[in-house]
């Protein structure tokens, strides 16, 4: 039975008590006219990055609600999507008590984060198309359940997750329902964000790691309805996002056209490698991809994986995953690397 939502039910007792640190550059930010900053202990000498960083990101948050027509309340920035995961973890979920709902073959990163925390992970296996399997998890799911994990585009298996199956969790579920977006923008699909209103139980994560090409900088997203974001905002570590992150965030963000060239591109170059992979005669099956990589099924992942690695082409053998047996997940990649893996596809006996 789905009871009326309120947050304060599901944040830990202790994150509801804590008082936050409040550090020095939340109430002055470097940049305001004629100011002389002598509270926080830095170094004054410049060197581009001898003060603080913002600890709310105000400028970058701006930037990106701008583009994804979200107000900066409902953003949160973490270090990764990582960081993000871990404070949903550490704000409403008690160690040893609580538990949290995940749907394998999923990303590896929420059980790492569920046995870091000591949280009890409930799988319920996608179905055999890899859709949530709704009935199951209400079955699995009692008022300890703080959070399902929905990743759509899921990895490894490169799909979107259905509409209506969402909406039913999102609709009957009590606890919080967290979409991780991480490939989202390399689908046709809308992104959740813009149902955040409607359902205060939503929590949605995306990245600059995949389509935005920034893994390196490390920058997470998270939206949520203000009070989500409060509760998070608490417990972060005051500068979790360092200054040059905050810097080169922004250059790409600004910079929208080359990100959506790069991932038209990206989208052109998938299309043209499922086609060639149809050719091989070993690969037995080609997912359909949401996302900016396609998982195949082979006739004997291990074999095949190796053979690739002495051609020296990494990919990532996802065989030993549930439903995911003889699988193989291959990023794509530019034009000519693409060319180069069909060719050694080819050439493989
Ligand atoms: C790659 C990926 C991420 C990105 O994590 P970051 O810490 O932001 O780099 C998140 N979720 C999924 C499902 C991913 O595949």
């Amino acid at each position: 039975m789905k009871t009326k939502f309120n947050i304060n039910n599901l944040v830990r007792k202790n994150v509801a008590d804590l008082k936050p640190y409040s550090s020095a550059r939340d109430e002055f930010k470097q940049g305001d006219s004629n100011m002389v900053f002598m509270d926080a202990n830095e170094n004054p000498f410049e060197t581009g990055v001898n003060r603080y960083p913002d600890p709310q990101q105000r400028e970058l948050k701006e930037q990106l609600g701008e583009i994804k027509g979200i107000p900066a309340e409902n953003i949160l920035l973490g270090n990764g999507s990582d960081e993000v995961l871990d404070l949903i973890f550490r704000a409403f979920c008690e160690p040893g008590k609580d538990n949290i709902t995940t749907l394998p073959p999923t990303y590896g990163m929420y059980q790492v984060l569920a046995e870091i925390n000591n949280i009890e992970n409930r799988e319920v296996l996608l179905t055999d198309d890899f859709q949530p399997n709704v009935a199951e998890i209400f079955n699995k799911v009692d008022d300890n359940t703080k959070l399902i994990f929905l990743c759509s585009p899921n990895n490894p298996t490169g799909n979107l997750f259905s509409e209506e199956k969402i909406l039913e969790i999102l609709n009957n579920f009590n606890g919080l329902v967290v979409i991780d977006e991480a490939y989202i923008d390399f689908s046709e699909s809308e992104s959740w964000i813009n149902k955040l209103e409607k359902f205060p139980n939503l929590i949605v994560t995306q990245t600059l790691s995949k389509a935005y090409g920034m893994a390196a900088i490390r920058l997470g997203i998270c939206y949520a309805s203000a009070e989500i974001i409060q509760i998070l905002n608490k417990i972060k570590p005051p500068y979790n996002v360092n200054e040059l992150t905050q810097k080169r965030a922004l250059e790409r963000v600004i910079d929208i056209i080359s990100v959506k060239k790069e991932i038209a591109d990206i989208l052109t170059e998938r299309n043209k490698l499922f086609k060639a992979l149809l050719e091989v005669d070993f690969i037995e099956k080609i997912y359909n991809s949401d996302a900016n990589f396609i998982l195949i099924k082979v006739d004997n992942a291990k074999l095949r994986y190796d053979q690739l690695l002495k051609k020296g082409i990494v990919i990532r053998n996802r065989t030993t995953q549930p439903l995911c047996e003889n699988t193989l997940r291959l990023t794509v990649g530019t034009a000519e690397e693409n060319q180069k893996l069909m060719e050694a596809f080819q050439s493989l006996k």
